[in-house]
């Protein structure tokens, strides 16, 4: 039967939608495929299909039990056979399955991953005539997003031994994700990749600045009344509260987080499901899975992580075509909070920097000046135009010529060497005379007070946007100093000029409750990093962070920043012992790479017999060759030296008892005169 005639016939449509009749054909030419469409865009047809119009069995990877069994429901109507093996199963339906197999009357297995686990199924798999892998959701198999699925990682193994082609598919669109798919489920080797039908033109799309938040999404779900929503929040407490504030004033609301027990998520997961017009206050563990085709918006009470999540979350309104509404809040400590996010985490430095990109393209979106929906679709590879459907195309933004202002403050980190956070950097262009700029002289640079126009929050916004243009990025090995990108350069040459939003910045002038922080601003990137070190060390010895060091100690060390291991030794709850075994690697985190010290010196870290060990060092060094230079190299062992550092009241006779003849003729007179001077 030819495509169409499938598409028709078994699955009742009467044509594709756009993107998917290229990858069904290439999935049916046996080609190796990796699709990345949108939620709702209709992958699943682009592996049925092609199982159907092949010879033997597909097997379909998901890991969405309640998915597999709707869809393979769904195909039984259709008169095809397929069948599913997950925990839900009954015994007869397991039989079943099997049955069919052996038969050779399965079209299509679908399966989760954590069967693959047990040598039986990739048994029987083998066994099976599988000419094809479908792999849904394939971004479970990367390792740093939080959907990520240990068994998933057997996929590549799974296809190494059959030797069939497989087709992954995603609505994770980012590059780095997509480049893990294709190292771990194809071994490396290029798939061919679809793109596609990004746009979800039934969705409305609209940002707004925090401003009493709490009201901005009461007054949101109050036009809208009745109508199923959800609104994610960036925490747990939050989703409580929230969901409190929305019953009380006469909506129906629940909340879910994924610190719930796994029975209430289900119940409300449920009822979300069934009831119409619920609300539900939800972190992003309320996501994936949820297939209500009538959600009729979703808002953001705090800026998500990526645009990406963005994209996911907005996502999940309207897949039945209706129209749906969005909106996203932010504010300068939603930033603050997703930047902290990235660097405590334990993924590699370029993972990092890769997040901090986009979480300025998420600010890019967000402070955007012209169609968020071009912005966005963009992003995404698509060249469209203005879509008339978004909050910026019914009422343009306010822009001015930002130029200037830019360019004093890339001037500011340039000539700080960039080395410096957007705190210090603002306090220059201020003309604050903090004790940091004297301490290191920046009042004397030219862009000193050079930026009175504008006062500190007005400052910040500015440094959003312009991160949000992505013409500064925060390094993470440099604690969060900010860099000046390649889109900054024609900028600062004056061969470009670039037009910032006004109402942020009205905005910002003296608005909102000042938060609490841990730290200075200047110094949370450090704390994080050291945070990020504590939970490494912590699950690498399977302990509770606060074992390694409490809060106090770490916030100590990002105050303090000590260089070297006598320093960190002086640190609050930094004892003898945590020293040797933490001291390098917190120490690492601070001054970068350290020298490699010799275990004997560490142990005398922190006390004055160190010091004496390294003055004993160091007259070693200059005798080494003997009094003239001349005579042959010599130096003592280490544990010697350290012997010799907690000498009390020595001469020369017991100095010699420690260290042998040879090596008090060559240095003896000079190691007492270290040991006398201390
Ligand atoms: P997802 O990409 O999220 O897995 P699905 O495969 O569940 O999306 O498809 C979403 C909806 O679109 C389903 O209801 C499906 O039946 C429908 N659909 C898929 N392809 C087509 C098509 N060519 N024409 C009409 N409806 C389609
Ligand atoms: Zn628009």
């Amino acid at each position: 039967m030819s495509t169409t005639s499938l598409l028709s016939d078994v699955f009742g449509f009467d044509a594709f939608r756009p993107g998917q009749e290229e990858i069904v054909d290439a999935v049916i030419a046996g080609e190796n495929t990796l699709a990345i469409m949108p939620t709702g865009g209709g992958k699943s047809l682009c592996f049925q299909l092609p199982a159907l119009a092949r010879n033997g069995v597909t097997v379909v990877i998901s890991p969405l039990i309640a998915l597999m069994r709707d869809q393979v429901r769904g195909l039984r109507e259709a008169g095809v056979e397929a069948g599913a093996l997950t925990s839900g199963n009954t015994p007869e339906e397991t039989d079943a399955v099997w049955q069919a197999l052996e038969a050779g009357t399965l079209k299509l297995l679908y399966m989760a991953p954590e069967r693959l686990a047990s040598g039986g199924t990739m048994n029987m798999l083998r066994r099976a005539g599988i000419s094809l892998i479908a792999v849904d959701e394939a971004h479970c198999v990367s390792q740093w997003g939080h959907d990520f699925r240990p068994d998933y990682l057997r996929i590549g193994e799974l296809k190494r031994t059959l030797g069939v082609p497989l087709a992954a598919f995603t609505a994770t669109a980012d590059a780095e994700t997509r480049e893990e798919i294709v190292e771990k489920l194809f071994g490396g080797q290029q798939p061919s990749t679809f793109l596609r039908g990004f746009d979800r033109p039934n969705i409305h799309l609209a940002f707004a600045v925090k401003d009493s938040p709490r009201n901005q999404i009461l007054n949101f779900a109050a036009a809208r009344k009745g109508q199923s929503g959800i609104v994610y929040c960036g925490t747990r407490a939050k989703t409580e509260t929230l969901a409190k504030a929305l019953s009380e004033t006469g909506h129906r609301a629940c909340h879910y987080h994924g610190g719930m027990e796994a029975e209430d998520r289900r119940i409300v997961e449920r009822r979300f499901q069934q009831e119409d017009g619920l609300i539900v206050c939800a972190t992003v563990a309320f996501g994936m899975g949820i297939d209500k085709p009538d959600i009729r918006w979703v808002a953001h009470a705090d800026l998500p992580k990526s645009i990406e999540a963005y994209y996911q979350e907005i996502g999940r309104a309207g897949r039945d075509g209706a129209p749906a509404e969005t909106l996203t809040l932010f504010g300068p400590d939603d930033i603050r909070y997703r930047r902290q996010q990235i660097d405590e985490g334990l993924a590699p430095p370029e993972r990092r920097a890769a997040d901090h990109g986009r979480l300025n393209a998420l600010l890019g979106l967000a402070e955007a000046l012209r169609c968020r929906r071009q912005n966005l679709l963009e992003y995404f590879g698509e060249t469209p135009g203005p879509c008339g459907h978004c909050d910026l195309c019914e009422k343009p933004a306010e822009v001015f010529d930002g130029t200037t202002a830019v360019r004093m403050a890339l001037s500011a980190a340039l000539r700080t060497e960039e080395w410096f956070g957007a705190g210090h950097l603002i306090d220059i262009l201020l003309g604050n005379a903090t004790d940091k700029i004297q301490q290191r002289g920046h009042d004397s640079l030219p862009t000193y007070g050079v930026g009175k126009d504008y006062d500190k929050r007005q400052w910040q916004a500015i440094f959003r946007q312009m991160m949000g243009h992505d013409l500064l990025r925060p390094d993470r090995e440099r604690h969060g100093a900010l860099r000046m990108t390649e889109h900054a350069r024609p900028i600062l040459r004056g061969e470009a000029t670039i037009e910032l939003r006004k109402d942020t910045i009205k905005a910002a002038r003296g608005s909102g409750p000042k938060v609490r922080m841990l730290v200075s601003e200047e110094d949370a990137p450090l704390l994080s990093a050291l945070k990020a070190k504590r939970r490494y060390l912590a699950e690498q010895a399977n302990a509770p962070a606060y074992i390694i060091f409490n809060d106090r100690t770490l916030i100590e060390m990002a105050e303090k920043r000590p260089m070297t291991l006598d320093e960190m030794a002086h640190i609050g709850g930094v004892g003898a012992k945590k020293l040797e075994n933490y001291g390098r690697d917190f120490l690492e985190v601070i001054a970068g790479a350290t020298e490699e010290v010799h275990p004997m010196r560490r142990k005398l870290a922190g006390r004055d017999e160190g010091a004496v060990y390294d003055r004993l060092m160091q007259v070693q060094a200059s005798l080494n060759r003997g009094p003239h230079g001349a005579d042959k190299p010599m130096s003592c062992s280490a544990s010697m030296l350290a012997k010799v550092a907690q000498l009390r009241g020595a001469d020369m006779e017991h100095l010699t008892r420690v260290i042998g003849d040879k090596y008090a003729e060559r240095f003896g007179d000079a190691f007492l005169e270290v040991l006398e001077g201390n």
